[in-house]
């Protein structure tokens, strides 16, 4: 028998032997699937003698596909030289597109390789200009809701006319229209949002058979973890990828589903058994995570849902502790007393050869705050997953949109964030003009600004700014060779039309007529809206290029011109670009397509290398020295500097953290796109890292993941289960299955916990709360109470102090300590209560053994 069969049970050894032909492995948590995916990937490998890089594997998170990478390394034992595809969907449909999106175009229109993603706010920035353009109060519609409508469509496949159609009133026929044109405005900045990565690769591999044939020659084996959360898109993504050998093995777990809000749907896993119908299915009984007092109680809960199949799961872990439950009297409190917890854990556990590891799970992130603040006063270092991340500072977010700008200058939300970031002069006043010439027109609002530039259709101070801010950003692309600056003439998104509709009046050659150069600029600052002219500009208005970026740039040209063939005399970076209005352009493919196109017929140039490359040869700039020479033209830093405050200069920091971020992708050898790429695919499940010994997370973040302690924190009606959920029965049952999710990532101890009271949205009293009723669906024989403290006298007024006397620091309790009344206190007496059910089972002696992973 292979050894990569080894260890694992009957089911689990035909889920990895059973390669050819469609495969659905439908399992309950802790039973072994992604171990079957990863043990499949090894035995393909190294028993089919199948290369590795004809493998895909998709999971949801980054991590978990590093992960798999790492565990599949693992197991084989060496590091192979081509390697399996392990990708979420998001990061496959990025290499895809950023590879072939440019078969979409028809006669030169359309999106084009360097297209920019959109993150949530620059779609809500998106929205919100629809809805002014539209008329419509942002808080009779909040920008928030038309966007969950609009990406609910789009995961469901209907389009802005469709959704018309079926609108049953007023407010989904304004839906509709915000759809519209926020579809019109993506197209006309050459970006996309996260739903429509996946959509447009569904589209491209569906219209295109020559590049749907190319990937399904590349990949003959395709897998599918978490496969009950996949979306419509994203289940016909798998269908175009599975080809006609049909090699596809989707895992997933029904009771697990907990994306329905995000499109996901369960009928995925029925319509596979239709649409594969001579597939295998397996099922997987065991779970090899949990004791069985935590499979039981998880188990019971999810079992209350009726839209299930139901299944039985069972452990060899017999017994185990009790499901520990504590019930605060409010939510600081809670916390403490899991900050409490945690510090004896780490402190016992320390004396084990185990690693010890921990999760405070909750629903909402918000809850996350006083479980950091009671850790940081125990001085437990804590991990914590999504909160305010990294990439969205503004800082950061900022200099981001730089980068973007000089990848896609067509990004209008970048342009409009950064045009006057620092102050340079441009103003709110001048860009609602510029915005209303790029709709009237059809043209991003790059091209509008160019237009207005060479017709001088603005004040002269003004195009005096704007067309510094271009030139930084034409300078910003020479730097990076020829091809850069060549791209800039295309006609992206020119079908995107002009919504003329919506605004007809508008004339450009009416507007130039009416301003008058030398008269005083009565149309900026009226409103008080600050236009805020700098006249110390902070921003150095350059408009011959530094020496030294005229010869780098014109050496990027020579050395890309004798690549290509091309007669440098004649290419002059800095010539004024020439813009077309939305006629499409017969532009004929530039010397970048046809060195792209000679590549060798893989889908992916793996790794990148094939791309163009950052540094070449001919000594393009590097990434670092991208982000260098932004910081400084664009007086970014400087700026920061001179504010001269602790803020400016964390952000400063922040700014150098970047620089640190690109340099190492430099090392890697990354391309600006593929830096962008990461950057904007960087979820917050990602930022889980498995050193930290105590994870802070939402329960949707902790999917697949295990711990040896869990705790399940603010188990309240109103909160878990979401009050939003209270009337709708489905979305009932969808919460039931996120307790079953948290529930199961316990593998020896799981604590859940509640508050009585509890301070919602700001107010001064905290409210009186109900005990969720996933805490009763849980069999009490199951159940530890860890007891629960009296409600203190009064809430409102000075907390402070108020633990000094149960919890002043953690380890200052002993026996006899304490006074009568704070006898639920104890921990001591907890442990030693032969009363209290099974004690925890030290390390090595935990029932059923478990064999090594
Ligand atoms: P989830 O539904 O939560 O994603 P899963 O079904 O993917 O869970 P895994 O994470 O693959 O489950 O496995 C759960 C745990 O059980 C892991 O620690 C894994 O190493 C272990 N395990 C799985 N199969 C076996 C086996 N045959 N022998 C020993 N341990 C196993
Ligand atoms: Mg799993």
């Amino acid at each position: 028998m292979s050894r990569l069969l080894e260890n694992m049970n009957p089911q689990q050894q035909e889920g990895i032997r059973t390669v050819d032909g469609p495969v659905l492995l439908l399992a309950g948590a802790g039973s072994g699937k992604t171990r079957v995916v990863t043990h499949r990937i090894a035995y393909l490998i190294e028993e089919r003698g199948v290369p590795a890089d004809a493998i895909l594997a998709v999971t949801f998170t980054n991590k978990a596909a590093k992960e798999m990478a790492e565990r599949v390394d693992k197991i084989l034992g060496h590091t192979t030289l081509a390697k399996p595809t392990l990708a979420t969907f998001h990061s496959f449909c990025v290499r895809v597109l950023r590879r072939d999106i440019e078969a979409l175009r028809v006669n030169g229109v359309g999106l084009t390789k360097s297209f920019a993603i959109y993150d949530e706010q620059d779609q809500q920035a998106v929205v919100k200009t629809a809805l002014k353009r539209l008329g419509i109060d942002d808080k009779s519609l909040k920008p928030r809701v038309a966007l969950g409508r609009i990406s609910w469509a789009k995961n469901h496949m209907i389009d802005p006319q469709e959704y018309f159609l079926a609108s049953a009133n007023p407010m989904e026929e304004k839906i509709a229209h915000i759809f519209e044109i926020y579809r019109k405005e993506l197209a006309k900045a050459n970006a996309l949002d996260f739903d429509d990565l996946l959509l447009e690769t569904v589209r491209l591999l569906k219209s295109s058979s020559e590049v749907r044939e190319r990937y399904n020659r590349r990949y003959r084996y395709v897998m599918i973890d978490e496969y009950q959360d996949t979306n419509r898109p994203q289940y016909e993504l798998m269908k175009l990828l599975a080809g006609s050998e049909k090699n596809v093995c989707v895992v997933g777990d029904e009771d697990q589903s907990i994306y329905s809000w995000r499109g996901a749907d369960i009928k995925n896993i029925l319509d596979f058994e239709k649409d594969f119908p001579n597939g295998k299915t397996i099922r997987l009984e065991q779970n090899y995570r949990s004791t069985q007092v935590i499979l039981e109680g998880a188990s019971t809960v999810v079992a209350q849902n009726t839209q299930r199949k139901g299944k039985n799961l069972w452990t060899s872990r017999e017994g185990g502790s009790l499901i520990g439950y504590y019930e605060a009297p409010d939510g600081e409190n809670e916390a403490l007393f899991i900050a409490d917890r945690i510090q004896r854990y780490l402190r016992e556990a320390g004396q084990q050869e185990d690693e010890p590891r921990c999760a405070v799970l909750y629903r909402t992130n918000s809850q996350s705050r006083l479980v950091e603040e009671a850790l940081r006063r125990y001085q437990i270092q804590y991990h914590m997953v999504g909160g305010f991340s990294f990439y969205d500072r503004a800082e950061v977010k900022d200099l981001l949109s730089y980068l973007k700008l000089v990848q896609n200058p067509h990004d209008s939300i970048g342009l409009q964030r950064v045009v006057n970031s620092p102050t340079r002069g441009i103003g709110k006043t001048t860009m609602e003009t510029l915005e209303r010439m790029a709709l009237s027109a059809g043209l991003s609002t790059w091209d509008a600004m160019a237009r207005a530039i060479e017709d001088r259709l603005l004040p002269q101070r003004t195009l005096n700014a704007l067309e510094g801010f271009r030139r930084l950003i034409e300078d910003a692309r020479a730097m990076l060779g020829a091809e850069f600056a060549e791209k800039l003439t295309q006609d992206v998104g020119a079908d995107a039309g002009g919504d003329v509709s919506f605004d007809a009046s508008f004339d450009v050659s009416e507007f130039a007529a009416s301003q008058d150069e030398d008269a005083p600029e009565v149309s900026e600052p009226a409103e008080g809206e600050g236009e805020n002219f700098d006249t110390s500009f902070n921003f150095a208005f350059d408009f011959s290029p530094s020496e030294e970026i005229s010869t780098i740039a014109a050496e990027n040209a020579r050395d890309s011109d004798q690549l290509h063939g091309i007669d440098s005399a004649s290419f002059n970076p800095f010539a004024p670009v020439v813009l077309k209005e939305s006629s499409p352009k017969n532009k004929t493919a530039g010397p970048s397509t046809a060195l792209r196109s000679a590549q060798e017929d893989s889908p992916f140039a793996s790794s990148g290398r094939e791309r163009p490359a950052f540094r070449t040869p001919g000594g393009r700039a590097t990434l670092p020295e991208l982000i260098k020479f932004l910081n400084d033209r664009s007086g970014y830093i400087r700026a920061l500097e001179d504010e001269g405050t602790p803020e400016s200069f964390s952000r400063i920091e922040n700014l150098k953290e970047l620089a640190n971020a690109a340099q190492d992708a430099e090392e890697r050898g990354e391309t600006l796109d593929e830096f962008l790429d990461h950057a904007a695919l960087a979820s917050d499940a990602d930022q889980y890292s498995a050193e930290a010994k105590v994870t802070l997370m939402t329960l949707h973040a902790a999917k697949g993941l295990e711990f040896p302690l869990v705790f399940l924190a603010g188990m309240e009606e109103g909160l878990f289960p979401n009050a939003r959920t209270m009337m709708d029965p489905s979305g009932m049952e969808e919460e039931r299955r996120l307790c079953y999710v948290g529930m199961t990532r316990a593998m020896d101890t799981l604590v859940m916990t509640r508050a009585r009271h509890r301070r919602r949205y700001g107010s001064d009293m905290p409210e009186a709360s109900v005990a969720s009723r996933f805490l009763e669906e849980v069999p009490s024989r199951l159940v530890e109470d860890l007891g629960s403290p009296p409600a203190r006298p009064q809430f409102s007024g000075d907390y402070s102090g108020l633990y000094a006397t149960p919890y002043p620091k953690a380890n200052r309790f002993g026996r006899g300590d304490r006074e009568e009344g704070e006898r639920h206190w104890s921990y001591e007496d907890e442990d030693q209560s032969g009363g209290h059910g099974a004690a925890k089972p030290a390390a090595g002696q935990r029932a059923g053994g478990r064999s090594p992973a």
